[in-house]
């Protein structure tokens, strides 16, 4: 499942190749992935739209879209009215889920099997969105309803905006006894940690995954927040992958080196040498070394 990282460069990727780019039409083979929209609907909505930006919200896709709307011919519409009613600005906001992916085609190159949504842009290029699991999910939003929606709203502040500080991550840490680790992957209190990077960055900031959040030393805060942005910023910064998304992520040669106790059961820990040690709860596997993070 991708983690944030791999959601920005796949966001940075599309920015690349579609933002200015016209969606002369789309198509929808798989309904369920565009509900509660019927395709019908969802078709004419998107119908030579422009995409005016790719950003991103948590782990959503945010495909800004910019569509010009006939005025209705209503005797009761002023003209100023009229003049509003002129633009609709949409979002489609996908989540990839476990497998989802876009992919961009040229005129002759085939097209896939789990092609579930097909973006026809101007140039005769097509913008895909396969999903072999078919737990994706796509919204389209008036652009003006985003923060609102659910699966959005809930949301904490992005880890490299503003909102989130050191105050916020001390405040919220002083009002839970959950464990640490249950805390930090909670999207909803901090954002952007999966398994893999909340593991690293509480082995980073030397802290034991099972501490209750509350009985973290407030002089301990700062190595915890700067730990949850430095491996996520590595993680961005070291993420590759192709401008067409077919081939997946890979993180190059300086990343293979950067999952310190991700995955290292059994092996010794980079800093003391003990055993990486491993606990699962709830279908998830924690990873820690017990001498460094004792405590
Ligand atoms: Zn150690």
């Amino acid at each position: 499942m991708p983690e944030l990282p791999e959601v920005e460069h796949v966001v940075r990727a599309l920015r690349r190749v579609v933002v200015g780019r016209t969606v002369i039409a789309s198509e929808v083979r798989l309904p369920k992935l565009i509900t509660p929209l019927s395709v019908a609907s969802f078709n004419r909505r998107i119908k030579n739209s422009t995409i005016s930006g790719v950003s991103r919200r948590g782990k959503f896709i945010l495909i800004e879209l910019v569509r010009n709307v006939t005025p209705r011919r209503s005797a009761g519409i002023l003209p100023a009215k009229r003049a509003q009613r002129a633009q609709a600005f949409f979002v489609l906001a996908v989540h990839l889920r476990m497998t989802g992916k876009f992919v961009l085609l040229n005129t002759d190159d085939e097209l896939h099997k789990h092609a579930h949504a097909i973006f026809y842009l101007d140039h005769d290029q097509r913008l895909v969105f396969r999903d072999q699991r078919q737990f994706g999910v796509m919204k389209l939003i008036e652009s003006s309803h985003l923060s609102q929606t659910k699966g959005i709203r809930e949301l904490a502040p992005e880890p490299f905006g503003e909102e989130f500080t050191l105050e916020y991550l001390r405040s919220l840490l002083k009002r839970s006894h959950r464990s640490l680790k249950t805390l930090l992957l909670d999207q909803t209190k901090v954002l952007g940690l999966g398994n893999i990077y909340a593991a690293e960055a509480l082995f980073r900031a030397k802290i034991n995954p099972f501490k209750p959040a509350d009985e973290l030393a407030s002089r301990r805060v700062p190595q915890l927040y700067e730990a949850v942005r430095e491996v996520l910023q590595f993680a961005v910064d070291h993420i590759r992958g192709s401008i067409g998304m077919e081939e997946g992520f890979s993180y190059g040669a300086a990343f293979e080196s950067f999952w310190q106790v991700y995955e290292r059961e059994g092996e010794p820990c980079v800093k003391c040498g003990t055993k990486i040690r491993r606990a699962t709860h709830g279908g998830r596997s924690t990873y820690w070394c017990p001498k460094c993070q004792r405590r």
